[in-house]
């Protein structure tokens, strides 16, 4: 099954509009959309054989054309150039250009000097936790067209005090010794 673009859980909803994208339920979907939304339209022209804008014109991420936009050290894809809209230590995920470098494996992988192609590399591979590894090569702060085909597998982990699942990648969460916690138990 396909896994979702903003926690990497089995994702059973399919954008209806452009079919390339996937979700785990509603409530991804709509937090993705405000950034989707433009990118839809032109997976729907890929979709019908139709002219797509230069892919240097807009960010690869979000579908803005206005810019500042940048190219990233990585993988040499359009982004915007918006790392001033972070503030410090605020964890906020509202920078394109910051989204990617820091929580994709594209740029993980580049950072440490790593030489293969990204999705076959064996070192990233190592020591990271598989939840996560997902999300890593597949979440909505990597490029369409440049997601990993066919992710780790992996048991979901659910909150030691409530019992919810917890998705690692898409909300705060608190790791134990022998467990996890999610953002309301923490
Ligand atoms: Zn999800
Ligand atoms: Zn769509
Ligand atoms: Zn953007
Ligand atoms: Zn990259
Ligand atoms: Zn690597
Ligand atoms: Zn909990």
């Amino acid at each position: 099954m396909a896994v979702c673009a903003i926690c990497a859980h089995p994702a059973p909803l399919q954008c209806s509009a452009c079919h390339s994208v996937a979700y785990c339920g509603q409530e991804h979907q709509q937090l993705a959309w405000d950034k989707h939304k433009r990118l839809c339209k032109i997976l729907q022209k890929i979709e019908r054989g139709e002219p797509t804008p230069d892919p240097r014109s807009y960010c690869g991420l979000c579908g803005k054309t206005k810019g500042p936009l940048r190219v990233t050290e990585c993988c040499k894809k359009t982004v915007c150039d918006d790392y001033e809209n972070y503030v410090m230590f605020t964890y906020a995920r509202n920078s394109c250009s910051r989204n990617h470098d820091r929580y994709t494996t594209c740029s993980q992988h580049h950072q440490e000097g790593h030489r293969t192609d990204w999705k076959s590399c064996i070192k990233c591979d190592d020591g990271f936790e598989a939840e996560l590894r997902a999300w890593y090569a597949t979440n909505s702060y990597n490029f369409i067209g440049d997601i990993h085909p066919n992710p780790p597998t992996f048991s979901p982990k659910s909150c030691n005090e409530c019992g919810r699942v917890v998705k690692q990648g898409a909300e705060p969460n608190a790791w134990l010794p022998g467990g996890i916690l999610c953002k309301s138990c923490m």
